[in-house]
């Protein structure tokens, strides 16, 4: 693909880079997209989403809507996604008309862990010990080593939605009526020590760039606390980490950014969990303490630039501010976080904050792993993020 340089003009105003979906993860591609002179465009149907809010045009239809597909590639030059479970046909309609990153396949075989699972294992990379869960027959021929596990949805899961804890056979059985006797994967319960994550970014010419590896703490199956300095993941197995996100990457012949999560067992070893298509929640720290955020280096493999290995300069902490933490009809105390040194704070522009809705991030810098541990634990006490 030829490069769509920042600052063409086209149809009398700036290239447009486009995206599907209008939550958070889009909102910040919109902002790296902006600063580097693209105009934009959202395909989302709530009028109120976090990025149709900041976007130059906002398409305000569902994905799998011709019309708005076609409105979509009509006003674009390339197009993204920002969430993982936009229907893959959607993304190869798109294609027909303007270059779509990442393509449809591998999107597909993203949205659907059996297919993920196999890609892994392919790749050489192990993977827990499961079962796919499609018919009566595989539900009976299912092993007691795999129990206790975690039963989940072989598609549309996300933050912990979908999944099942499961002790005994019975409640195995309980739990896939439970999930509608849709298509499942039971996992085995690993001993997880932490767990971790790569994010990656690969162009269409193959050149491929990482972050390092961030250390990742879930509280009730959502993301919670990332950090990423020297020592938070052992070397050896952050080098792991790195390789086996690159070979995923690699054999899926992958364009644009791509997050690979990891379980690290109690005995030390790498298990991958899951993949995710796009920008993750685990690397929003980029955007303040590295030299290009992962949102900059998506707008570059959407727009065939070239690619650099990105930089950490900085210690950082990421918490996840979720709406737990907002005290009704007010916010909470920003104006004490901010006053900590390194605070740089994100809000997503909802409007109204639910338990377990992910309204914003707290990046915390700092010279060493020491100093930013110390705002960190302050900034945590000051918003009651028990987590930390
Ligand atoms: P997200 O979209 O936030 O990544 P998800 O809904 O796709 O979440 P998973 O990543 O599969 O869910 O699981 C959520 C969390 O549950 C994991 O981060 C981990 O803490 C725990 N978990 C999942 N699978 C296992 C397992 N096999 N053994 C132990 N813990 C697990
Ligand atoms: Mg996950």
């Amino acid at each position: 693909m030829k490069a769509l340089l920042p600052g063409t003009i086209v149809n009398g105003q700036p290239a447009t880079l486009g995206v599907m979906g209008g939550g958070q993860l889009g909102r910040m591609f919109v902002h790296a997209a902006q600063a580097m002179g693209y105009s934009t465009a959202v395909l989302d149907p709530d009028a109120a989403s976090p990025a149709g809010l900041v976007s130059h045009h906002h398409i305000l239809t569902d994905y799998l809507d011709e019309q708005g597909l076609q409105q979509l590639s009509a006003c674009c030059a390339a197009v993204t996604t920002e969430f993982e479970n936009v229907p893959a046909p959607a993304l190869r309609t798109l294609a027909a008309q303007c270059p779509v990153a990442p393509g449809a396949d591998a999107v597909a075989i993203a949205q659907d862990r059996a297919a993920e699972k196999t890609h892994f294992v392919r790749c050489g990379v192990p993977v827990a010990p499961h079962a796919v869960i499609e018919t009566p027959d595989q539900m009976a021929a299912v092993t007691g080593d795999l129990l206790p596990g975690i039963l989940k949805t072989a598609r549309m899961g996300y933050d912990g939605k979908g999944q099942i804890r499961v002790k005994s056979r019975s409640e195995l059985v309980a739990a896939w009526d439970q999930l509608k006797n849709v298509p499942c994967v039971l996992e085995k319960m690993l001993p997880l020590k932490a767990e971790c994550s790569v994010i990656v970014a690969r162009g269409a010419d193959g050149q491929m760039v990482n972050f390092p590896v961030q250390l990742n703490l879930h509280c009730e199956g959502i993301l919670a606390v990332t950090r990423v300095y020297e020592g938070a993941v052992p070397a050896d197995l952050a080098a792991q980490a790195v390789a086996a996100t690159r070979a995923i990457a690699e054999g899926l012949n992958y364009v644009g950014v791509l997050c690979v999560e990891f379980f690290i067992l109690e005995g030390g070893q790498l298990v991958v969990n899951e993949m995710a298509p796009r920008p993750h929640n685990s690397g929003h720290y980029t955007l303040n303490a590295c030299d290009q955020s992962q949102f900059e280096l998506q707008v570059r493999t959407l727009a065939g630039l070239p690619l650099t290995q990105p930089r950490q300069h900085s210690s950082a902490i990421m918490l996840n501010l979720l709406g737990d933490l907002w005290p009704l009809d007010s916010a909470p105390a920003w104006d004490k976080v901010l006053a900590l040194p390194g605070t740089h704070l994100h809000l997503y522009g909802k409007l109204s904050a639910r338990p377990g809705r992910k309204m914003g991030h707290l990046n915390i810098t700092g010279a060493t792993p020491e100093a930013v541990r110390a705002t960190a634990l302050q900034a945590a006490a000051l918003l009651g993020i028990e987590a930390f």
